[in-house]
């Protein structure tokens, strides 16, 4: 790189002049990271980790994947950037892309809105179900779907929303999970049912094996769409390209985020059926939304999960992981749920801030989105070997958990 740009420093030095120079939104960084390649990463004094979170659910193909790498830097040098007036091949190639992966009924087309982002993936939908001339949206207790305002309003957390009220209105939330709290809460004035199909945010709650199917036949009998955020399960990430699969039944929209790029930020809200088409000029936009070197990474990613079979290596390291830790048989620990690549290993005690620092100690990045349990979401090309490291650091590293 450039000497013109230099921008290393030891960990302590960048952590003062992060604190300096960035709002406080995140705490204290834990690390100062450097250098990424396949499941590792370096921070900045030389550390070397197993990153077994992947950028949050994000980076599905590792770091520095070379066909990514080169996708990008090849799209980049030919053409960056262009405005909304012009369209680019990459951008057409990947809606088409995106859109193939869903196995819809006969006669169902689907139309794409990127984004850069989740919660504008999110923002997206959300205008979308104020298009169908109703306003009240059912969403869940524990959810999570983003931090801008529309986005928030249909996430759970209080914390998280009551610095910010008034939210656009008219939300109710429903236990998760529950078929017949929604039944009772969705009527003929509901513009739509969001859901996550696994509450990622919320500690990997998987919900019974009906509830997406109840949530489609209720939506359907009061005309309300059913919004499906999958954008920390889908692109792969639970072993099929979007979580919901499983379950055969088709959504009314799809958001989608993380995995998609990999690390270069895109996102879509996905409309199927009628949904596709209740925006129209002049109602919702973005400047990069779509944008050709973020559409090249995401057909880049969609390729190389395709090609090197990456959707069957997910189950088998997921099931691999599951089973290892699970056979640990550790007093701290309760047992492990989620699918595919995204897992919670649930604690019998409120400690997993302790155990993600611990691990950290050791070179092991996990974090701990709840009290009680660790989530892990690692990249999709994780081995078998890095797994078993691990599984195998797991005991020591709870033996030294103060209760
Ligand atoms: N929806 C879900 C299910 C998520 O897990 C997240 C992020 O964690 C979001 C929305 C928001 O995505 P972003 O952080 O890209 O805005």
């Amino acid at each position: 790189m450039s000497e013109l740009l230099t921008v290393d420093g030891t960990q302590a030095a960048l952590t003062t002049r992060y604190a300096g120079a960035l709002m406080n939104t995140f705490g204290a960084p834990k690390r100062v990271l450097v250098r990424g390649e396949g499941a590792y990463l370096w921070d900045a004094d030389g550390n070397k980790y197993l990153d077994l979170l992947g950028g949050l659910a994000v980076n599905c193909l590792g770091h520095a994947h070379p066909f990514v790498v080169s996708a990008v830097t090849s799209q980049l040098a030919t053409l960056g950037h262009v405005s909304n007036f012009f369209a680019s091949a990459p951008q057409i190639a990947l809606a088409e892309k995106l859109l193939g992966l869903f196995d819809a009924p006969e006669g169902v087309t689907g139309k794409v809105f990127f984004t850069n982002s989740g919660t504008e993936a999110n923002e997206a939908a959300f205008k979308i179900t104020r298009r169908t001339g109703r306003t009240k949206i059912v969403s869940t207790i524990g959810a999570f779907h983003g931090r801008s305002m529309g986005a928030l309003a249909v996430t759970w957390k209080p914390a998280y929303r009551e610095a910010f009220a008034p939210l656009p209105g008219d939300v109710e939330f429903v236990p998760y999970g529950d078929a017949e709290a929604l039944a009772a809460a969705v009527d003929d004035q509901t513009a739509a049912v969001v859901l996550e199909p696994i509450q990622g945010e919320n500690g990997v709650v998987v919900p019974p094996d009906s509830y997406l199917q109840a949530a489609r036949r209720i939506t359907s009998e009061h005309g309300a769409l059913l919004w499906i955020d999958e954008i920390q399960t889908g692109i792969g990430r639970t072993g099929s390209w979007f979580a919901f699969e499983k379950d055969g039944i088709t959504p009314d929209l799809v958001t989608v985020a993380k995995g998609l790029g990999a690390g270069i930020p895109i996102g879509a809200c996905i409309g199927l059926g009628a949904a596709a088409d209740l925006l129209q000029p002049g109602n919702h936009g973005t400047t990069f939304g779509g944008n050709p070197v973020a559409a090249i990474a995401g057909l880049a990613v969609l390729t190389v999960i395709e090609r090197d079979g990456l959707l069957d290596q997910v189950n088998a390291i997921g099931n691999h992981l599951t089973d290892a830790v699970t056979a640990l048989d550790h007093p701290l620990i309760e047992g492990v749920r989620g699918r595919g690549l995204l897992l919670a290993i649930q604690l019998t005690q409120p400690v997993s801030d302790q155990v993600a620092a611990l691990a950290l100690e050791a070179g092991f990045i996990v974090n701990n989105p709840i009290a009680d349990a660790l989530r892990l979401a690692p990249p999709y090309i994780l081995g078998k070997a890095d797994a078993d490291s691990f599984v195998a650091a797991l005991p020591g590293l709870l033996d030294k958990v103060e209760i």
